[in-house]
């Protein structure tokens, strides 16, 4: 499959706003977390100016780009003032306030992805209903408004079952997978007192969770990245292998067409990530919808032609998009989580001995203080070029070496036993 194609018939590009001094675009960036600071990494190789919208100096983003606004995403005059000269608002995370976002388009500000179809992003239960009407495939689901419809859905569908925040989970935080009928009603009582809008699903037995990214343009180029294997731990991203291994040809060229006809079809501009649910039949349901950069795509960083970040910039700007050829037979990122307790030896001194074992593994640290299972890097992992994808031992020796170099990053401890010393 063609997953990327030459640009034709292109008009010339309207007269917009530029940095002063160089003339370039200014992308404005709401939230100031990794996705900006590494964003931030391909706006300065396309000699665009990012600035970021950030809570406070220190956030991952803030910390590295010389244009700052510091401020709250529900904050009104925060957003316009981030807006104001930019050629594009763009976003880091969900979480700002659609009522908001509709003012700036309102107001004239190029907002992408629109909030017409970053609502699809936010509320899940919106995103849901939107999919089913579109006929593609979705766990069973229902609104939780009170203890009964859990339980009518419980009994409807089976138990257990999922509850979740319709709006503000992320990392699995809003996601709730009572063991019986019992804990879902106390846990659906007590969230719905504290005001949380909520959902239920069946529980999906899964064989394994994928993700389909795809980036596109306002002048409605499409371009996909393979789809890849996500593999979760408590509820977060901990591994991604791309491509995803031993997935049917059909499946995972379905899967592209799958999501680059839901950015079509709900506008979306930018890159989004389409979490995937793989059944233990083996059919595909879509889990969820991020309209930004993902940690899905973190891999494309190292292993693919145009990364994940390069493509959002280029997609929100409206430049043609960048060839999504992976650069590897196969590619693994290990995300670096904090350890329980931060280790004695410090990130640099982590680093340096990582880099004398491993002079191959590309290293992204995200200027964040370690936390207990907290995301503050990653490391990509290329295979050699003269492997396979559908090699299950090469492509099990690059995972390897992925997470053993995360590990050590996160532990001071390297899992198979070496010693530098000996
Ligand atoms: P978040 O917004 O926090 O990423 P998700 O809806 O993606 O929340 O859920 C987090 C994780 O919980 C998923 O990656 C998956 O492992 C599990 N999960 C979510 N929904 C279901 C479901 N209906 N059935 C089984 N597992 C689920």
């Amino acid at each position: 499959m063609t997953r990327y194609e030459a640009v034709t018939g292109l008009s010339p590009r309207p007269t917009t706003p530029r940095s002063s001094s160089t003339g370039m675009p200014v992308v404005a960036m709401i939230g100031g977390g990794q996705l900006a600071r590494m964003t931030h990494q391909a706006a300065i190789a396309l000699g665009q100016t990012l600035r970021v919208l950030s809570a406070g100096a220190d956030e991952p983003a803030a910390q590295v780009s010389a244009d700052v606004v510091l401020g709250h995403h529900d904050d009104l005059n925060a957003l316009r003032t981030v807006a104001t000269g930019s050629n594009v608002v763009t976003f880091d995370h969900e979480q700002v306030p659609t009522e908001h976002l509709e003012v700036l388009v309102a107001e004239g500000v190029n907002v992408q992805p629109p909030p017409s179809a970053l609502i699809y992003a936010q509320d899940k239960l919106k995103m849901r209903r939107k999919l089913g009407e579109l006929g593609i495939p979705i766990p069973k689901f229902a609104e939780v408004t009170w203890v009964g419809d859990v339980t009518a859905f419980g009994d409807a569908h089976g138990w257990p079952v999922v509850v979740k925040s319709i709006r503000g989970g992320y990392d699995g935080r809003g996601v709730w997978m009572p063991k019986d009928a019992d804990e879902a009603e106390s846990i659906v009582a007590r969230q719905l007192d504290l005001g949380v809008a909520l959902m239920v699903e069946e529980k999906v037995e899964l064989r394994r969770e994928l993700s389909a990214m795809v980036g596109r343009s306002p002048f409605g180029q499409g371009a996909a990245w393979p789809v890849v294997e996500t593999v979760q731990r408590d509820g977060q991203c901990a591994v991604v292998i791309a491509p995803a291994g031993s997935l049917d040809d059909d499946v995972a060229i379905d899967a592209e067409r799958m999501a680059l006809g839901l950015a079509a079809e709900l506008g979306v501009v930018g890159a989004m990530a389409v979490e995937l649910f793989e059944t233990v039949d083996g059919g595909i349901l879509v889990n969820e919808l991020a309209m930004r950069p993902h940690n899905s795509g973190h891999w494309s960083m190292d292993g693919c032609r145009t990364s994940q970040f390069e493509q959002h910039v280029r997609a929100v700007l409206d430049y043609p998009l960048g060839d999504t050829t992976p650069l590897a037979p196969v590619t693994v990122m290990a995300n670096i989580l904090g350890a329980p307790q931060a280790p004695t030896m410090t990130m640099d001194e982590r680093l340096h001995h990582l880099f004398a074992r491993m002079p191959d593994a590309k290293v992204h640290l995200y200027g964040k203080s370690e936390r207990e299972a907290r995301k503050i890097g990653h490391v990509n992992v290329l295979g050699a070029p003269n492997g396979q994808a559908s090699d299950e031992a090469y492509v099990a020796a690059v995972r390897e070496k992925a997470e053993r170099a995360a590990h050590w990053m996160s532990h001071a401890e390297w899992t198979d036993g070496w010693d530098p010393h000996q």
